[in-house]
């Protein structure tokens, strides 16, 4: 793979940290996200465009070497830190990655709105950088930059034997295009649209996870093709959050914002959002349940004996046995494992959800359904089998986390098919 003689000098004068991140690809996501933005948003940055396109998106590998940005990749809670390891690698704890989101976006809108866009471009090239190293195939997986652990797994080919896996992974020239995508704005306050771009971020780094082995078996293939194709299926998913993301500061910090916009905000689908449990984005073996059967929650299915993957469906008629309605927003659970969602502060007002027992598998079961709010109950229901779905819905104003938990209350603990279904979070006044 190519480097750029910058590339190259820079390698050998600094100290290489852990997780470097991909060098050429920062500006080629970058550039293609710029690219779609509104002619607007382009002009506004007019001659800092170019720049965050090929400096300012490195501003958090260039600390050392470009002391003058470093302090647009510095954080005030991380006084003396000047290499911040979390701009470059997810931290497993979604505050401290809301945390990096929020501070930055803040420091990008204010900036825009005392119109230094200069300083703007710089927070906003720092964002990028975040955005694309988390997404980006050689930061997949967590505690494993150097990939000592897969390799044990994916023993070497002979030319591959000895070198690092990381920079191999990520690096090369990519030709990144997203013609034709159209930005989301992420929220109307930098604390709503810093908590959407976190889930637009847990996307990426998905998407990314699954081009890292095929990207490995290519490299040991020799297949350049192959490495080439997985990397820019990588890149296009990280390049579309980076529009959104800049699209949504370049917004907030001239306070245009669309009518339309604004209204289909107004409430959010959380049955696909990881919650805390799944720290790093994967269910640990401690978060495993033994009812209804071995597993953990599934967002969208419920497993019917764990094993086969079936529709969530629930009773939702007053009279039992009557209208059953199926659901694509929901997560099926296990009894005594809550999940517990993070929420941004100050946004939403009210939490709705319908929660019951699969209307063809949970007959014999009975669940109490808890719903708390800072670890205190919100709202509660028991519900059984053969009886409909309850309607959950509670004020959650200043409630920062959420958590939805299910109870076995008697009956047959194996019929206990637990769903909360269309869980949303709403704005109202
Ligand atoms: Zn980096």
């Amino acid at each position: 793979m190519r480097r750029s003689r910058k590339a190259v000098l820079l390698a050998l004068l600094v100290p290489l940290p852990s997780a470097f991140g991909w060098g050429e690809p920062h500006e080629a996501i970058t550039k293609a996200a710029l690219d779609v933005l509104p002619v607007w948003q382009q002009d506004l940055l007019g001659r800092e465009r170019g720049p965050l396109a090929t400096d300012y998106c490195l501003i958090p590998d260039h600390v050392f070497s470009n002391k003058a940005n470093a302090r647009f990749a510095a954080m005030e809670s991380k006084p003396g830190e000047v290499y911040i390891q979390s701009l470059h690698l997810p931290s497993a704890q979604q505050p401290d990655n809301l945390e990096t989101f929020r501070y930055f976006s803040g420091r990008a809108v204010a900036a825009l709105q005392k119109g230094k866009t200069g300083d703007a471009a710089r927070y906003m090239g720092t964002i990028c950088h975040v955005i694309e190293d988390f997404g980006s195939p050689s930061h997949t997986i967590p505690g494993d930059n150097q990939f000592t652990l897969l390799q044990q797994f994916l023993p070497p080919s002979e030319a591959m034997k000895d070198k690092l896996l990381h920079g191999p992974i990520e690096d090369g020239t990519l030709d990144v295009r997203i013609s034709g995508y159209h930005p989301q704005l992420l929220g109307i306050t930098v604390e709503e649209a810093a908590w959407r771009l976190l889930h637009r971020v847990h996307e990426g780094i998905i998407n990314a996870r699954g081009t890292t082995i095929p990207i490995i078996q290519a490299l040991y293939a020799q297949d350049e093709k192959g490495v080439v194709t997985n990397q820019l299926k990588a890149a296009t998913k990280d390049a579309q959050v980076v529009a959104d993301a800049l699209y949504t500061i370049l917004c907030l910090g001239t306070k245009k914002l669309e009518p339309g916009e604004q209204t289909s905000l107004k409430t959010v689908a959380i049955g696909a959002f990881f919650p805390l449990e799944a720290a790093s984005l994967y269910y640990p073996q401690t978060q495993f349940f033994s009812a209804p059967y071995w597993g953990f929650p599934h967002s969208g299915v419920i497993l019917k004996e764990g094993k086969k993957a079936v529709p969530l469906k629930l009773n939702v008629d007053e009279k039992s046995g009557g209208l059953i309605e199926q659901f694509g927003n929901g997560i099926s659970v296990g009894m005594g494992k809550p999940l517990s969602f993070l929420l941004p502060k100050g946004v939403y007002t009210k939490f709705t959800a319908i929660a019951g027992l699969h209307a063809e598998l949970g007959a014999k079961g009975r669940v109490e359904f808890i719903l708390r709010g800072d670890g205190k109950p919100l709202a509660s229901a028991i519900v059984d089998g053969t009886g409909p779905a309850h309607i959950f819905e509670c004020d959650i104003r200043d409630v920062s986390l959420l958590q939805l938990a299910a109870e076995s209350r008697g009956k047959d603990p194996q019929s206990n098919y637990a769903i909360w279904a269309d869980p949303v979070l709403a704005k109202e006044p």
